[in-house]
């Protein structure tokens, strides 16, 4: 795969969104974009949000290029610089030493585009400012014209509406000069769903760099990706030719994101007109949340897991009881608890009948394979299918009657406790949260390999109960089967 950038000009230069060989991406900032073609590979594709191609003389609205993109601009037009002649452009003789040496370049530039326009138009000084960075790219594709075959020339707001089906952005990037929040989540949604990855979109920002120069950057390089697999297009169709032999052309991705099956990210509109997306908001801003955060600073961890395999220490078999998470409580980050969740943390006996067992396999993985030194049952206060199990001739949720085959595993022991009269309801179902753990360990122990290897002293079994309002951790002592609390005091913690 053939390196490539999308670059647009910033304060401190130039911005560079950049697709490497190996498909990783990374923003970059030079100072020149000579340096910028300097750090990329001979033949990286390069486009650029900066105009390439000066004609001697304008007529109408601008150059060729922008007359033929506008229309697709509709509220997002004044994002469109018209260029004015070479002349007017190379009458740039910066930098200039005062705010008056600028005013009189300036002066002179508008008077030069004015005589060489059709109907006549001067320069706008955001448009003069723009003028050294133009004349670097032109200076150097005129000394090396055979440049010009892979520096390509694009417009952000032209290529998101050209992704977005041929629509506009709704929201403008800024507004009076300020990050327009709006406006950049719409772009920064379109780039997600062509494919950029978050790291790209989300990662902190080299010095000097807006969002939005970010974001007009990664749009050049959805550009690039398409420039590369030949499914850009040139406006005009083909690029015309300035004076000097250099393209004049905006590149533009042909095909929209609007297809679902293309991207498979489209939102998916239902009959009733409501809007259905792939996820659920919660989980996208979650996600979010964790790209930013956790991932950003752990970044090398996971690449590191993800290039050398995993290897956890510890098994933890769980509840899927959502307030009782194994890796939240025990503050575990990537790769360090191999975890199986299931109704009331249960382990089945050891039972080789060629059915279907979800957990033995777990097990069979993470002892086997893996070969975990620790396996820790958790069970927590509250649980559901300790309940259910404590309930007698309740009806079942489903015609299957999963749950009570599933819990089934801890009778006649649940039916005993269920019908102890002197303990409270509290206490039964206390007491079989805590004997549901015992009887998951002795289970365990019912796998050959498993008791094989605790007998070697390569493997440990653990008990834990979890106490969702108190956020209490009590750990089984191993001789007894009673639960203690442990060693973190949950009130002198927290103060
Ligand atoms: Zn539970």
């Amino acid at each position: 795969m053939r390196t490539l950038a999308g670059v647009d000009g910033c304060p401190g230069g130039w911005i560079a969104a950049v697709q490497h060989e190996d498909g990783t991406t990374a923003l970059a900032v030079h100072a020149s974009f000579q340096g910028l073609l300097q750090a990329l590979p001979d033949d990286a594709i390069v486009v650029v949000d900066m105009p390439i191609g000066l004609p001697e003389t304008i007529r109408g609205l601008g150059r060729t290029a922008e007359t033929a993109v506008r229309p697709m601009l509709g509220a997002r037009r004044s994002s469109l610089f018209a260029i004015p002649a070479r002349a007017a452009v190379e009458a740039w003789d910066g930098p200039h030493g005062s705010e008056t040496a600028r005013a009189a370049a300036h002066a002179r530039a508008s008077a030069l585009a004015r005589a060489r326009s059709e109907p006549a138009r001067g320069v706008s000084r955001q448009g003069f400012m723009l003028f050294p960075k133009i004349l670097e790219i032109d200076r150097l594709l005129r000394a090396e014209p055979a440049l010009a075959v892979r520096i390509f020339e694009s417009h952000p707001e032209a290529a998101f509406a050209a992704l977005n089906g041929g629509t506009a952005m709704a929201h403008p990037k800024k507004r009076s000069g300020r990050p327009n929040a709006p406006g950049l989540g719409e772009r920064r949604a379109l780039l997600e769903r062509a494919g950029l990855p978050p790291a790209l979109l989300l990662a902190v920002r080299p010095r000097g760099v807006g969002e939005d120069d970010r974001i007009d950057a990664c749009a050049m390089l959805i550009v690039a990706r398409a420039v590369a697999a030949g499914r850009a297009r040139p406006f005009p169709d083909p690029p015309e030719r300035d004076a000097h032999g250099l393209p004049v052309a905006i590149w533009l991705p042909r095909d929209p994101l609007c297809s679902a099956e293309e991207t498979g990210l489209e939102a998916i509109r239902t009959s009733d007109g409501a809007t259905m997306t792939l996820l659920p908001d919660a989980l996208v801003s979650g996600y979010r949340s964790f790209v930013q955060g956790r991932y950003l600073q752990e970044t090398q961890t996971y690449r590191a897991l993800a290039r050398d395999g995993q290897t956890p220490e510890t098994m933890v078999i769980a509840c899927c009881d959502s307030r009782a998470a194994p890796e939240t409580i025990f503050g575990a980050g990537a790769g360090e608890l191999f975890v199986v969740r299931n109704v009331a943390n249960l382990v089945p006996p050891y039972n080789p009948d060629g059915e279907f067992h979800g957990t033995s396999a777990a097990l069979e993985f993470a002892v086997q394979a893996l070969k975990v030194k620790n396996i820790v049952v958790m069970g927590h206060g509250r649980c559901g299918g300790i309940k259910a199990a404590l309930t007698t001739g309740a009806e079942p949720l489903s015609p299957g009657d999963f749950i009570g085959k599933w819990m089934s595993i801890l009778q006649p022991v649940a039916e005993t406790v269920a019908a102890n009269e002197l303990m409270t309801s509290g206490e039964r179902q206390t007491a079989l949260e805590r004997i549901s753990i015992r009887t998951s360990i002795a289970n365990l122990r019912s796998f050959p390999y498993i008791a094989a290897r605790e007998r070697a002293g390569e493997l440990n079994l653990y008990g834990a109960w979890f106490d969702i309002s108190t956020a209490e951790l009590w750990a089984m002592d191993a001789e007894t089967g009673d639960f203690q609390r442990p060693l973190v005091d949950v009130e002198d913690a927290v103060i």
